[in-house]
């Protein structure tokens, strides 16, 4: 059940991460971050993205390499479809 807080955190993750935000901004969300595991996860997820996309120069699509990333982190928890 997502919680305001949680939706303001996801809506300005990138912003946050680009520091792209006022200063009480960026606290509010920092401190989201550390009580709420979802979100932080969402955030770790974005920052790999981000350094990934940096060192490739940018040339991969983010949306692409999330996906990609996702259905790693779902075989890493065991979700794969039970016919694979
Ligand atoms: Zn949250």
């Amino acid at each position: 059940m997502p919680k305001k807080e949680c939706e303001e955190a996801l809506d300005r993750l990138f912003e946050y991460m680009d520091h792209e935000l006022p200063e009480d901004q960026l606290q509010r969300i920092g401190a989201h971050l550390k009580d709420c595991p979802p979100c932080e996860a969402e955030h770790r997820i974005n920052e790999k993205i981000k350094h990934l996309v940096a060192r490739t120069g940018g040339e991969v699509a983010p949306e692409a390499l999330r996906d990609r990333i996702l259905v790693t982190l779902q075989h890493a928890r065991g979700d794969a479809a039970p016919d694979c």
